[in-house]
């Protein structure tokens, strides 16, 4: 499954930042999907929910924002929301000069680690 292979990547990242900041557990994942993309959070949190286990990523919660994708002519910049499948061509002048933005399939925007920084 695609999920899988997400999901062990997300994973790795999230155990690699927490590596790098004193190996700390992971509360929280954030992460943002494009709207057109394929990927099924409750698959995802399935995933992670195994692969987590003996990890530091054991336990934290998975947060999914969706991110709407956005496309831009560049001839007209007229805006319009791109939605699967993708329109091939500007609607309002016919060109295919088209931006898409957020198109990206899937990133994490935030990992939280537990504060052991309690005393100041
Ligand atoms: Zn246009």
């Amino acid at each position: 499954m695609h999920e899988l292979a997400v999901t062990e990547g997300i994973l790795k990242t999230a155990i690699e930042a927490s590596q790098k900041n004193g190996a700390r557990p992971i509360t929280a994942i954030h992460l943002v999907i494009g709207e057109l993309s394929s990927i099924v959070d409750d698959s995802i949190q399935f995933y992670f929910d195994l692969l987590s286990k003996g990890t530091l990523a054991e336990n934290a919660a998975l947060r999914f924002r969706r991110e709407p994708s956005v496309a831009i002519c560049r001839d007209c910049a007229h805006q319009f929301n791109a939605t699967a499948p993708l329109e091939p061509q500007c609607p309002q002048c016919g060109s295919a000069r088209l931006q898409v933005k957020g198109s990206r399939e899937f990133f994490i925007e935030s990992i939280e680690v537990e504060d052991e920084n309690t005393r100041r």
